[in-house]
């Protein structure tokens, strides 16, 4: 049997006969780790307290004992010491073998005897059967601590890896979310991941419903749902503690194969989206009138010709040019001449509707693209304009503004785009020859 345990316990050794205690502890000490002797019940007593009562001294882990003692015997010692630590394993040694002692004994749950004479081996026999169970109960309780402690400390490292990360952060599980991050509770107002969790059961309640953004009424499968989507379409909007609403890219990760459990990462794209929206503005708009630029009206011209080729519910232009601009321009100077290219801009998109688009096509000239509708209807819409532009009047300028409209209808695959401009470029050219300030419509 392996011994080497007993180097790490401490034994009490109690027996009144001198030289049989020295003998016997001389040669227990070769295999235990301390070996504490003790003359008679009471010196044991005492002894056992002492290391029981002193902070500094490791508790005995097993007592041998004589039966026969003065002042106190071995087994009045042990239910002294029961009283003290009632689970202290004990072995006797004894000449005696009556039935009334060995009751007595197995009452104070005395594990083992070994018969005098001492035969060392069987009494070492005797301690390592007694302290071998106990030895290994305290390791498996060692080990299981330690793994405790191990566990504990990953988890902190783990929680603190999570909290380190300027994304907000969610383990969702077939339980709904079990775990959060720091920076999710600040951006919500939460004080501890516990009470975010009870009050927020499903995270997908916060996305707010906005076109072009991830909503959605499903509680339960909302990962498996925004997974569906591509990556670039992941994106929600929430908003924070301070109500405001912040849009963010949802990056999900799947951990453990085959079960519902994912880390949900929410990246803040808020300024990179921002950012777009105004270079794609930028791309699309004139700086200055905020209308349409040529670019964007000769895409919208594309795709609306391709609608009215297949449909036929009619396209209609319109040309726009500002009447002797240069005049107003070379007598109040540029700015105010800029600021009634913005007022004109205004007044056309005020008098045609949200579906029609008004552009900066040049300087001083405007191309107006008018999808479902007739040419009846585009000339009306274009008196419509001429009318406004004659109404309006500017301060800084005494005399009246007026425009020149050609209008133009598409027709269904004879023209395209060119030739479609073309034709309002024409008109708009015949209205500054027959006297500037009308509408005119194309003909051949
Ligand atoms: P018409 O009736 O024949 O169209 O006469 P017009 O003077 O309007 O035409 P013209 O083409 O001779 O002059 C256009 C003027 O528009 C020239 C320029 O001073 C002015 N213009 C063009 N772009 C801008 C701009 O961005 N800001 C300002 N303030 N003026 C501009
Ligand atoms: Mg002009
Ligand atoms: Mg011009």
């Amino acid at each position: 049997m392996k011994k080497d345990f007993l180097k790490n316990i401490t034994l009490l050794y109690v027996e009144d006969e001198i030289e049989v205690n020295e003998l016997t502890s001389a040669f227990l000490s070769k295999f235990v780790g301390k070996v504490i002797s003790a003359n008679d019940g009471q010196e044991g007593l005492e002894i056992f307290k002492t290391y029981y009562e002193d902070p500094n001294k490791k508790n005995i882990d097993i007592v041998i004992t004589d039966i026969n003692m003065p002042k106190m015997n071995g087994l009045d010692m042990l239910f002294e010491i029961n009283k003290i630590d009632s689970f202290i394993p004990s072995i006797i040694t004894t000449a005696h073998n009556d039935a009334s002692f060995l009751q007595k004994a197995i009452n104070l749950r005395v594990r083992s005897y070994v018969n005098k004479p001492l035969n060392m081996k069987s009494l070492i026999d005797s301690i390592i059967i007694t302290y071998e169970p106990i030895y290994l109960r305290n390791k498996l309780e060692n080990f299981n601590n330690d793994l405790q402690k191990k566990v504990e400390r990953k988890t902190y490292e783990l929680q603190s890896i999570l909290d380190a990360q300027d994304n907000l952060i969610l383990v969702v599980t077939i339980d709904g979310t079990t775990a959060v991050n720091k920076t999710l509770l600040d951006f919500f107002g939460y004080e501890n991941s516990t009470e975010f969790i009870e009050k927020q059961k499903c995270i997908s309640e916060l996305f707010i419903e906005k076109s072009n953004y991830f909503a959605t009424e499903n509680c339960n499968n909302w990962v498996e749902e925004i997974m569906q989507r591509e990556d670039n379409n992941r994106v929600v909007v929430m908003k924070n503690k301070k109500n405001e609403e912040i849009i963010f890219r949802v990056n999900i990760k799947s951990f453990m194969f085959h079960t519902k459990h994912f880390v949900v990462s929410f990246t803040d794209i808020t300024d990179l989206k921002n950012y777009t929206y105004e270079l794609q503005y930028q791309a699309t708009h004139d700086n200055l009138t905020k209308l349409y630029n040529r670019q964007k009206l000769n895409s919208e011209i594309e795709k609306e010709i391709v609608r009215e080729n297949r449909y036929q519910h009619g396209l209609s232009l319109m040309m726009l040019d500002i009447d002797k601009f240069k005049i107003v321009n070379d007598t109040y100077g540029h700015d105010v001449g800029d600021i009634v290219l913005k007022d004109l801009s205004n007044i056309i998109v005020e008098s045609i509707r949200s579906t029609d688009y008004a552009c900066r096509w040049g300087g001083e000239e405007f191309l107006v693209l008018l999808p479902e509708t007739t040419l009846t209807e585009s000339l009306t819409v274009a008196e419509h304009i001429r009318e406004n532009i004659e109404k309006y009047s500017n301060p800084s300028i005494p005399q009246k503004i007026t425009i020149s409209i050609g209008v133009a209808q598409f027709e269904v695959d004879k023209d395209d785009a060119a030739t479609f401009v073309k034709k309002v470029d024409i008109a708009m050219y015949k209205a500054k020859i027959t006297g500037r300030n009308k509408v005119v419509q194309y003909e051949k």
